[in-house]
Parts: structure tokens; C-alpha cells; sequence
């Protein structure tokens, strides 16, 4: 089995215009689409931002006649504290192969809004953490803990002052990853986009001496034509670190894969 993307997203993702067949027209074994679920989003007007369930099975539905791709079925959930019990009530109805756990918000800004560029930086990141912290305490779904940097992406952070100040914080947020059973991810706008690899090239040996295995890659594309963005230069890192495989989740499976 070859490792896939497991962060991708389609038109059924607020910020994406993009059509399934733009991605199947690629020839993938397995195509998952990991659209963006954000209740009350400060990116759009505080609307609640869920993907279409009933469309998402109608696609799998058409398309599954017309190529050769396993389909299955994902979801990014971004989770402020409050809304777990509304959002778990909901997956429990719409069943995702899939999820993807994410903080992008907090319930009045987006962590790469502007705002955060008139507040301390420190204070920004503390609350950030904070919040990841909790959800993944308290929430109950997730296989993998995407771009783990997100909250720090305007704010300029280097690796020895990440360390310096969130070491303990991200010890234990590490090991709530590992207890779960979850995955961490190298996002590849974190790499590209955000020249946040450093911080990466700091965590990645903070989970391993935790423990930590899991691993996958996630270009986070929202046009085709980013399918598997930067893979080579991800999986440069991990190898780096003498990381050997990736992980593919699906439901309850963990598979491990060869490192592309
Ligand atoms: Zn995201
Ligand atoms: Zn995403």
C-alpha cells in the first residue's frame, strides 16, 4: 500500500472551489477529502461552516461508477471549547472514515486573523495551546492532530522560543496525542506557505521521545493541483529523525506505510 494525502479539501470546504474529479482525474487508489467543519466561523460572518453530508454521499455515489478510486469519506474539525457535545452529537449521525481535529478559531477570531497581530504574541500562542490542550481532553474524536502550528503562523515564533516557553505545555499535549492514539501531522502549508519546518524539525523529536510513531503528511490542498504538495520535502525531514513510515487511518485501523 502507497501512502495518500489525508488532508485534502473540495467545494464542500467554505475557503475551496475545487471538484472531485479535478483530484480523481489524477489517478489516486484512495481519495479522501478532509473538508472544513467550523460551527459559528469567524471566517464567515460567525455562520456555522459544515459540509454537505447528504451531496458528500450523492459524489461517492456518481463517482463511484466512473473510476477506479476507493472513496472515502473525511471531515477537518475545528473544535472550540464549548461545542463538543454539539459536534459529537452530530458525527454520531454522519459517519466520517476520517477525522482530522484542528484549532483554528476561538470563538471570536481566527488565529490567522489580523487581530492577533495587534496582541501579545505570547498571550496569543498560551491561549492557543491552551485550547488545544482542552479539546483534546474533552473531545472525543480525531485520528489525526493536524498543523499543530497554526496559531503561531503570524506571529513569527522560532523553534528555541517555542521551546523556551511551551516545552511543558507541548509535553503534555504530545503525550495526550499518544495516549489517543492519534497521528501527527506535517502540513505542508506549515512548510511551504508559513516556513514553519523548523518547528517541525523541533517537535517531531519531542514526540518521538515521548513515544510517539504516528506520523502522516498533509498537503491541506484546496486546488488539485496540490495534491501531495512538498511531500519529498516532509518525508526529508521524518527521515532526518530516522522516521521510516507514515500512518493511514481509517475508522478504528492504523496502517503503517513505508515513507514515501
Ligand atoms: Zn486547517
Ligand atoms: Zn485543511
Amino acid at each position: 500500500m502507497q501512502y495518500y494525502d489525508q488532508h485534502l479539501h473540495t467545494f464542500l470546504s467554505f475557503d475551496s472551489e475545487e471538484t472531485f474529479e479535478a483530484y480523481l482525474d489524477k489517478d489516486l487508489p484512495i481519495f479522501v477529502a478532509t473538508d472544513h467543519f467550523d460551527l459559528q466561523n469567524p471566517c464567515s460572518q460567525f455562520k456555522d461552516d459544515i459540509p454537505n453530508y447528504d451531496r458528500l454521499c450523492q459524489i461517492h455515489q456518481d463517482l463511484t461508477n466512473k473510476y477506479p478510486t476507493k472513496l472515502l469519506k473525511g471531515i477537518e474539525l475545528g473544535v472550540v471549547p464549548g461545542q463538543q457535545a454539539q459536534i459529537e452529537a452530530y458525527l454520531q449521525t454522519h459517519p466520517y472514515d476520517l477525522h482530522l481535529l484542528s484549532i483554528h478559531q476561538n470563538g471570536r477570531f481566527d488565529y490567522m486573523d489580523d487581530i492577533v497581530l495587534t496582541m501579545d504574541k505570547l498571550k496569543i500562542a498560551q491561549m492557543y495551546f491552551d485550547q488545544m490542550e482542552l479539546v483534546l481532553q474533552t473531545f472525543k474524536y480525531g485520528h489525526i492532530l493536524t498543523h499543530f502550528e497554526y496559531g503561531l503562523r503570524r506571529l513569527s515564533f522560532s523553534a528555541e522560543e517555542l521551546a523556551n516557553h511551551f516545552e511543558t505545555q507541548l509535553t503534555r499535549i504530545l503525550k495526550l496525542v499518544i495516549q489517543r492514539q492519534m497521528g501527527l501531522e506535517l502540513n505542508a502549508k506549515s512548510f511551504g506557505k508559513y516556513q514553519n519546518a523548523p518547528l517541525y524539525d523541533y517537535i517531531i523529536p519531542l514526540y518521538q521521545s515521548l513515544g510517539g510513531k504516528l506520523f502522516t503528511l498533509g498537503s491541506d490542498a484546496h486546488v488539485a493541483d496540490d495534491y501531495q504538495l512538498l511531500f519529498p520535502e516532509m518525508a526529508q525531514l521524518l527521515a532526518k529523525h530516522q522516521v521510516k513510515q507514515l500512518a493511514l487511518f481509517e475508522n478504528t485501523e492504523i496502517q503503517l506505510v513505508s515513507l514515501i
